[in-house]
């Protein structure tokens, strides 16, 4: 029986993640999004239901546009599928823990990958999705019981109020926005969702993650740079420039936050008993 809810999860998590699309492309372009009808990239010519079947319809057409021929963006059965294994997780490791609970840690792995994709391509966390988080947040409160109620209210308080420090420090030493505040917004919402220890451990998880890779990004770019200039050392590398680029935070805080949900629970088990 229990392979049968994997597979319903599974099926889910395609769809949803076929919507996601829909969302990832329309919403930071403050389009309808059921209309106007989905339209080839390339050719505009409108794709018929049967084309637009999740993974499926892409293995079918071997990732071609079936009027045009032109491919396919990868990122779209990318999102499927990452939505798919999401939701699989979901339902193996807390299907038989709280089923509401369930439903609602699934959901808000595809807002979060929703919410990733925007951020890396237009550098906006659109409040819809926000919102959308924190009702979920709120049923999750009230309704689940894998969490006691407080550890969700201290995650809401703890997500968004270290980040908040962060933000206003920042803001005083740099004279600029360091992060956006949607980021302070998400990790509130988050931290009712997965609750205060899980919360902790997304900020940790995600903040050393975009520390290394924009680290390694900005030495890549600085080392470009100098190979460009290798005929002119007088040239001096401006890295005040590089230095200050805005970079989307929100991806590493969502991988963050999937993180502490999944292995959370293990690793603070694990850590409290290094004490005990
Ligand atoms: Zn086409």
């Amino acid at each position: 029986m229990e392979i049968l809810i994997y597979i319903v999860f599974g099926i889910l998590g395609l769809l949803v993640g076929n919507l996601s699309n829909v969302f990832i492309v329309r919403v930071p372009l403050k389009m309808k999004i059921f209309n106007p009808s989905f339209r080839c990239d390339t050719c505009k010519s409108r794709i018929k239901w049967y084309d637009n079947i999740p993974l499926f319809s892409f293995i079918f057409l071997k990732g071609h546009c079936r009027n045009c021929k032109s491919q396919i963006p990868l990122h779209y059965l990318f999102v499927e599928l990452i939505n798919m294994i999401l939701w699989i997780i979901c339902a193996l490791l807390f299907w038989h823990i709280d089923m509401l609970a369930t439903i609602i840690f699934a959901l808000t792995c595809s807002i979060l990958v929703i919410i990733a994709h925007i951020d890396f391509s237009h550098k906006i966390i659109p409040d819809r999705f926000i919102i959308s988080l924190l009702l979920l947040g709120i049923i999750a409160t009230i309704f689940c019981g894998d969490l006691p109620f407080y550890e969700r209210l201290i995650g809401f308080a703890l997500g968004g109020g270290i980040l908040l420090i962060f933000y206003l420090v920042g803001r005083i030493i740099s004279k600029r926005e360091v992060m956006g505040l949607g980021d302070i917004k998400l990790m509130a919402v988050a931290g009712l969702i997965i609750g205060w220890k899980g919360i902790l451990l997304a900020l940790f998880t995600g903040s050393i993650l975009a520390c290394v890779v924009l680290l390694l990004h900005q030495l890549n770019k600085i080392k470009k740079i100098k190979m460009e200039n290798k005929n002119n050392p007088q040239i001096q590398v401006d890295i005040t420039n590089i230095k200050n680029e805005e970079y989307p935070l929100a991806p590493f805080l969502v991988i963050g936050i999937i993180f502490a949900l999944f292995v959370g629970n293990f690793i603070i088990e694990w850590y409290t008993n290094l004490f005990a």
